[in-house]
């Protein structure tokens, strides 16, 4: 039987349409190179270019290719720091680490401050005067939205710089950068059906950069070596098909988030989500009592039904989740969450699949623990 795989946050399958037109261009020319190979290249790169400025409503020379969210993220941050010599940062709690592992490392230089958030993760306060600012739009584990138009009109009210880690949103929430008001924003293919290892910054016109890689022009001088065509031209085809389909699968979304809200709580005892008023529509934390989350996650693959704890990146690491603890559950209960994170091709049938596995699931690890609430 084929396996459900609930776990689009991590990564999201490859659209089979994505795959057809990247496998044109995994054999091709040098897109710096002025003769036809190379210039068929640089135009592959050129609508790539299109596609994904269109996604977000930038101008085509505001998009910066790169080998994925993690270095938009050290391109976003480290080049305008470099570029303002700037002296302060400031990120919200549930950063992910590639933003807040980036900004500890350069404290020295720049002292980082960390906003709490409140139990929804919302950020709680923005005080004035940090030169640079790095707040996401939703966040990976619990799907929360910031109000980022709001904190774009504060931080420019002093004169800093706005960047948003927009990797979760692009794809699922309409995602303009005028309208949001941001002056940097980052954003992953392989989270909206293209591949992985390729991603973007949208820097804004005129917002101080420096680069990172030296040694080429590539990228208008902000991202040296030679451009990865099939991925980039994945990058586009994602884009376009996200924009596309965006309300579509967000009917979907809304669809099955109730259909699995519903079902748990119809089926199994104490079973808690960790919802905010403004989140994500695919993505769902939460948690069961009396059982790990870590043994969920493993009973469920094998009932064939993929999952998360916290985050991929701290799940295999023993780290428990920082943004569940930031919205304050305590050590006990970020140990039982799990997340269920959908993608544009999940289906009713899937839930009512998954629901049966939690059923069985955490019904034997309750039985195992002796637990009073049986199901
Ligand atoms: N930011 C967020 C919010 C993410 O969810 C991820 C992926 N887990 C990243 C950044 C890093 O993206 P990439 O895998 O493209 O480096």
């Amino acid at each position: 039987m084929n396996r459900v795989y609930l776990d689009a946050n991590a990564t999201t399958p490859l659209d089979a349409r994505v795959k057809e037109q990247m496998s044109v261009w995994l054999d091709c020319g040098n897109a710096s190179s002025p003769h036809a190979e190379g210039r068929a290249a640089r135009d592959a790169i050129d609508r790539a270019r299109e596609q994904v400025a269109a996604l977000i409503g930038a101008h085509e020379r505001e998009i910066v290719f790169t080998s994925g969210a993690t270095e938009a993220n050290a391109l976003a941050l480290l080049g305008s720091m470099r570029a303002t010599k700037a002296n302060s940062t400031f990120c919200s709690a549930i950063e992910h680490p590639s933003v807040l592992r980036t900004l500890e490392a350069v404290r020295n230089a720049a002292k980082l401050t960390v906003g709490a958030v409140d139990g929804h993760g919302t950020l709680v306060e923005l005080p004035d005067g940090h030169a640079l600012v790095s707040v996401m739009y939703a966040n990976n584990e619990t799907g929360v939205v910031q109000n980022v138009p709001a904190l774009a009109e504060r931080v420019h009210g002093y004169g800093g710089i706005l960047h948003c880690d927009a990797v979760q949103a692009c794809g699922k929430l309409p995602v303009d950068v005028a309208a949001l008001g941001v002056d940097l924003l980052t954003l992953s293919a392989h989270k909206m059906h293209g591949p992985k290892g390729v991603g973007a910054l949208y820097a804004k016109r005129g917002t101080p950069m420096e680069p990172l890689f030296f040694g080429g022009e590539h990228e208008r001088g902000m991202r040296a070596g030679t451009e990865n065509v099939a991925a980039i031209v994945g990058l586009g085809a994602a884009a376009e098909l996200a924009s596309v389909e965006l309300s579509e699968r967000n009917a979907l979304w809304t669809r099955l988030h109730a259909e699995l809200v519903g079902s748990v709580r119809a089926q199994i005892d104490g079973a808690h989500f960790h919802l905010a008023p403004t989140q994500l529509p695919n993505t769902l934390s939460m948690r069961f009592d009396d059982a790990e989350g870590e043994a969920v996650l493993l009973g469920l693959d094998l009932e064939g039904v993929a999952v998360a704890t916290g985050s991929a990146c701290s799940s295999g690491a023993a780290e428990p989740s920082h943004v569940l603890r930031a919205i304050g559950l305590s050590e006990r209960e970020v140990e039982q969450s799990i997340r269920v994170s959908f993608h544009a091709q999940n289906t009713s049938e899937d839930v009512t699949r998954a629901v049966a596995a939690m059923c069985k699931v955490v019904k034997g690890l309750r039985a195992l623990s002796g637990s009073s609430n049986a199901l």
